[in-house]
């Protein structure tokens, strides 16, 4: 067991401070993984102040990391010492329930191991997340990070990336697909670069005016500010909508935008419960689901299209002493578009 410097907070209402964790010693088959980045999710601010509920403190958030291989147990065959490395939101699942054995990790039925707050099946108490120096993870969920992307600009592939990557290519967004993206926020803004390499048509959804010229700039094809009921109204029918809005919205105006048999996939995480008219889905045969992260083979296969198209989040590099500044101006949508904080700031 070694103590790590970490980024958390105590409680709901107190700030992130410093900290000091216990990493685990290595058993044969983990890594030790020395954190260069970390991106910070809207989920990491949900986490740490309790609007979900249930979270367990102290809290060190943290589940977008990057780094390199500082240490290898004895069995580990994927990776050796100064490998580029990543860890996402998963670390551990049962490996065994029909969801794992079908690579889809994030479902597994007795229940996965989330990166921080799930219980330490090692040293006891809860996990903590990737603000920090180090982590030690199972090598098999651990992700190999291509050489060619810019690592800072990497890290928010580990959550945003993949969250967006899987329905798009679950409800396979591609040529002659017409998609809808809502919100230009970490999420969304991976959105519209995915999307417009899978070849899809692109129109966005903001409630920011101040957003609407770097949507194109990312690439979407049409823009709309949806506080605009006008804009709305003009709106023409798409088979894909990814919901990515952190707070309470409104839905059933995206509904009436889908095509007969079109989707709405929410995977934004809002604290609040949605009102869904059932007319607006009744209406169209339209369907209303959700997606959850992905699998551990589907974050590497994102990884690798990543390197294939060259895509990284846009990303502001901050220090671990601003992130409190940091989550606020997340919670008012300020960001372009993702905060990552360099961990060699923790360790002056
Ligand atoms: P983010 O960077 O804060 O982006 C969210 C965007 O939603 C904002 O930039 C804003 O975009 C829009 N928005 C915010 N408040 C709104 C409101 N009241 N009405 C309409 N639009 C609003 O957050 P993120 O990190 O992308 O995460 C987005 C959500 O996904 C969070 O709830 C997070 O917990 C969740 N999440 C889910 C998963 C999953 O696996 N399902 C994984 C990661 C994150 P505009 O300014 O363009 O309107
Ligand atoms: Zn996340
Ligand atoms: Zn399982």
């Amino acid at each position: 067991m070694t103590n790590t410097k970490a980024i958390g907070s105590y409680a709901t209402e107190k700030p992130l401070e410093e900290l000091t964790i216990q990493r685990r010693a290595l058993t044969t088959h983990d890594v030790e993984i020395d954190i260069n980045f970390c991106g910070i999710c809207h989920s990491d601010l949900h986490a740490a102040r309790n609007e979900w509920g249930g979270t367990k403190y102290p809290i060190v958030p943290g589940h977008e990391i990057v780094g390199r291989i500082a240490k290898a147990g004895t069995d580990v065959t994927k990776f050796k010492i100064g490998d580029l490395a990543a860890v996402g939101c998963i670390i551990d699942s049962c490996r065994d329930c029909d969801p794992c054995k079908e690579g889809l990790e994030q479902f597994c039925e007795p229940g996965n191991t989330i990166v921080f707050g799930s219980v330490d099946k090692h040293l006891g108490g809860h996990t903590f997340g990737g603000f920090s120096s180090n982590i030690v993870v199972d090598e098999n969920f651990v992700l190999h990070v291509p050489e060619n992307l810019n690592l800072a600009a990497a890290a928010p592939l580990l959550c945003a990336g993949i969250t967006v990557y899987s329905p798009l290519m679950h409800w396979k967004a591609g040529k002659g697909k017409r998609i809808g993206i809502i919100g230009i926020g970490g999420l969304g803004h991976l959105a519209i670069k995915f999307a417009k390499a899978m070849g899809a048509e692109v129109t966005v959804f903001s409630t920011s005016k101040a957003k609407v010229a770097d949507a194109h700039r990312l690439g979407a094809d049409f823009v709309v500010l949806s506080t605009d009921a006008e804009q709305m109204k003009r709106q023409p029918k798409l088979d894909l909508i990814i919901d990515t809005v952190s707070a309470n919205h409104n839905v059933n105006d995206y509904f009436r935008i889908l095509k007969v048999d079109g989707t709405l996939v929410i995977v934004g995480l809002p604290a609040e419960q949605l009102a869904v008219g059932a007319y607006n889905l009744v209406k169209g045969r339209k369907n209303f689901a959700g997606s959850n992260i992905g699998g551990i083979a589907e974050t590497q296969e994102m990884l690798e299209f990543c390197a294939l198209h060259n895509i990284t989040a846009d990303i502001e590099i901050i220090q671990a002493q601003e992130i409190n500044e940091a989550f606020d101006r997340l919670e008012k949508g300020d960001v372009h578009y993702r905060f990552v904080v360099d961990m060699a700031s923790l360790k002056q």
